[in-house]
């Protein structure tokens, strides 16, 4: 057991006024109601877990007030943090923030992501959604279609809004983009106390999932493995305002009653729980759907953080005590939040984990970001469908349910029906009385189950009173056993104490003229064909009902067809995943080959050359260096691929010590051409040359030099190439 943390907040003055003869002041926790050159004035005081004076930050206010509970949150227990205090006192400011002081919201969420990345030994699935609660009626602020959603609650769930969308979330920068399309549908409107003023309640809900990883390694997630799912919700109250203040009429004048009322039962519900638990006793939760949804927050299995905002100048003075009030009893309420565990399917984290880190397992290290997205976009896909399917269900239900009660109204009919037409003949005189008294309970039993009508039982045998002679009176009254089914008179004396009523002098309460049923004018074939006609009329509607049933089983069926052809696109993803890591080994055989093919017709051509130390030989013998340099660069990259643990940096900087090794062999080779061409040249000047011989050397030099074109082409083509299929 917990008390609900509460903490109040001063804004900063909107208008100084001159004539004040008041103001609050904030001594540490404490905030009290100070004559303007004085003391405190006695009696108006009060203390809470924090105050926040008008120099404090949003900041000040999440580090102090709620941080604690966000990060519990993510720990897997329930928290609620929610703003209330008059209009313009600072609440959205508080919640939403400013560019340059961000609120509650935006705070919790990011430090959401923050932690969840610094636990390594947990995965999570992050949820959002956001509603507002306007006139009564819930609204969803991601789908403008969705209006007027119910409250249900179920032993799985607990209680939720149905057919709400939820959004999977990866990091805070989503949240954000989502939550501004939200605000952008919100109600706001102009009153005289704030330009923009919140009109409705909202409540900014995240659904935090997570499952130990070490409790089941991949592909092996038996059905006892435990999820935490927690809800935190973040509300921004509507304020609530005295009518003559905000100078609101009309519509405004509507929505503020409702306001008005919420916050009256949220009032309610807090002075409720802050009795003593003795006294306790039917908490109203169920008088507005704000209280509803926070039902958990308040008094339940949940950790709870409320600021109260006031507004300093002395026109308020009343709103402000007012709050001041409201966040006195709040201190009081005890919560009892404990870690939720779950077990069963309800979290979604256990339906969709299976396939998708499948998918994710095959697919990693290639094109991980647009696959990420894609995979994203298929978790809201399936999400937004379970909500479809949700909503038809509960659609289903309704339609089940009225349709019984159109079957109920059927029966009835018909039982009247009956009741009549044998009234009727009752009155007809053409069935005798005793045939009627003779067997009703056969009658009854020979109609079955569908249309039960309630039997006219006739008593067994007459109660009849008869005259005799009256004994003596008798001192207590007889035992009932002792009763036969005809009362004697001296039973009968018995039964009413000695009191005889002489039945001649009795006088009768003169009849009242009632409305008969059915009246009087209207004849018993009349109604007949009126019940018969109604009844048709009700068969129509049935058939109506049936179809429309049929209707909704159908698209149910096309929501499931949906469904498989995802199911089929995202085993032809894994298929092509797998295709594409088989690629690498393919090229690793190809290269193997054609090293070889190189590596024999080198060995061929090195057998031509006559000395082995012509600079044709030694032409060749840089080749195959070469060669050999280029094949294994090939070869080690591929194989560094299929490696997923190397990364593709380092094989790019293996791949650049190679090109600079060869090229610093080629460059020590043609230096070594040059020379030695030098060197014959010069020979051939002093010695008389063979013709022939040099002939020979010069004709392979040329075909050797055009080979090593060849190949530095031919590979230098290849190496890229492959680089691009690899990588
Ligand atoms: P509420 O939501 O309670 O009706 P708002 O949050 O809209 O009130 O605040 C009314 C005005 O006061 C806004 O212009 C807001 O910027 C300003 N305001 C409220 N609290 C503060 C604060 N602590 N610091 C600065 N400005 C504030
Ligand atoms: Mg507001």
């Amino acid at each position: 057991m917990e008390k609900i943390c509460v903490a109040v907040r001063v804004r900063p003055p909107i208008c100084h006024e001159n004539s004040s003869s008041t103001f609050w002041g904030v001594d540490d926790n404490q905030i009290s109601l100070h004559k303007l050159h004085g003391s405190p004035i006695s009696g108006v005081s009060y203390t809470f877990d924090h105050v926040f004076d008008e120099n404090c930050s949003n900041s000040d206010v999440y580090e102090l007030l709620t941080k604690d509970i966000i990060h519990a949150a993510v720990d897997g227990f329930n928290g609620t943090a929610f703003a209330y205090g008059q209009t313009s006192s600072g609440k959205t400011f508080t919640m939403n923030g400013s560019s340059n002081d961000p609120g509650i919201i935006h705070r919790a969420v990011n430090d959401i992501f923050q932690k969840i990345n610094m636990i390594s030994d947990r995965e999570f699935l992050i949820r959002v959604s956001y509603m507002e609660i306007y006139n009564e009626e819930i609204n969803d602020l991601f789908a403008v279609e969705n209006q007027k959603l119910q409250i249900h609650e179920n032993l799985e769930r607990g209680i939720f809004v149905a057919g709400l969308r939820e959004e999977i979330v990866n990091n805070a920068e989503q949240v954000m983009k989502l939550l501004e399309s939200g605000e952008v549908n919100r109600h706001f409107g102009e009153t005289n106390m704030n330009a923009r003023s919140s009109r409705s309640h909202t409540i900014f809900r995240v659904v935090i999932e997570s499952k130990g990883k070490d409790t089941g390694s991949f592909g092996d997630y038996s059905s006892s493995d435990a999820i935490r799912v927690s809800v935190l919700n973040l509300v921004d109250l509507a304020g609530s305002e005295r009518i003559a203040k905000t100078g609101t009429g009309g519509v405004r004048l509507k929505e503020g009653k409702y306001i008005n009322k919420s916050l009256m039962v949220l009032g309610n519900v807090i002075n409720k729980l802050s009795d003593s638990a003795k006294r306790r006793a039917h908490i109203p939760y169920r008088d507005s759907k704000l209280t509803r949804i926070l039902q958990p927050a308040l008094g339940g299995n949940a950790k709870t953080s409320i600021i109260c905002t006031v507004a300093p100048e002395e026109i308020h003075i009343e709103e402000t005590k007012g709050t001041l009030l409201f966040a006195s009893r709040a201190k009081r309420v005890t919560n009892c939040a404990q870690v939720n565990e779950v077990l069963t399917d309800a979290a979604l984290l256990k339906r969709q984990k299976l396939e998708i880190e499948e998918l994710r397992w095959k697919l990693q290290g290639s094109h991980a970001e647009v696959l990420e997205q894609e995979i994203l976009k298929l978790r809201n896909d399936m999400l937004k469908y379970e909500l479809e399917r949700e909503k038809l269900e509960m659609e289903l239900e309704k339609e089940r349910r009225s349709h019984k009660e159109r079957d109920q109204y059927i029966r009835d009919q018909l039982m009247m029906i009956e009741n009549l037409s044998s009234l009727v003949s009752d009155g007809d005189g053409s069935s005798s009385q005793g045939s009627m008294k003779e067997s009703p309970t056969e009658e009854c039993h020979n109609r079955g189950d569908d249309f039960k009508t309630p039997c006219f039982k006739a008593a067994p045998k007459a109660f009849v009173a008869k005259r005799s002679n009256y004994s003596q009176l008798p001192d207590f009254s007889p035992l009932p056993d002792s009763f036969s089914d005809v009362a004697d008179e001296d039973t009968w004396f018995k039964i009413n104490k000695g009191y005889i009523a002489d039945l001649d002098s009795l006088q009768t309460t003169p009849a009242r003229k009632v409305q008969s049923f059915p009246p009087e004018d209207v004849t018993p074939n009349y109604l007949n064909k009126k019940y018969k006609k109604e009844l048709q009329n009700l068969k129509r509607r049935l058939e109506l009902v049936t179809e429309e049933k049929n209707e909704l089983q159908r698209k149910l069926a096309e929501d499931i067809e949906v469904k498989d052809r995802l199911k089929g696109y995202i085993s032809k993803l894994k298929q092509e995943a797998l295709l594409a890591r088989e690629m690498p080994q393919r090229l690793c055989g190809s290269v193997t080959s054609f090293k070889d093919t190189y590596e024999e017709v080198l060995s061929k051509m090195q057998r031509y050359t006559f000395d082995g130390k012509s600079s044709t030989a030694k032409l060749l013998r840089c080749i195959s260096e070469i060669g050999s340099i280029l094949f294994s660069t090939m070869e080690t990259s591929i194989s560094n691929t299929t490696d997923r643990h190397k990364l593709s940096s380092e094989n790019d900087s293996l791949i650049q010590e190679y090109n600079k090794m060869l090229s610093e062999k080629l460059k020590s080779t043609i230096t070594s051409l040059i020379l030695s061409e030098t060197a014959s040249s010069e020979d051939k000047q002093t010695k008389t040359p063979c013709s022939c011989n040099f002939e020979v050397v010069a004709w392979s030099r040329y075909h050797v030099s055009i080979l090593v074109l060849f190949f530095v082409m031919i590979l230098g083509y290849f190496v890229p190439f492959f680089r691009t299929l690899i990588f």
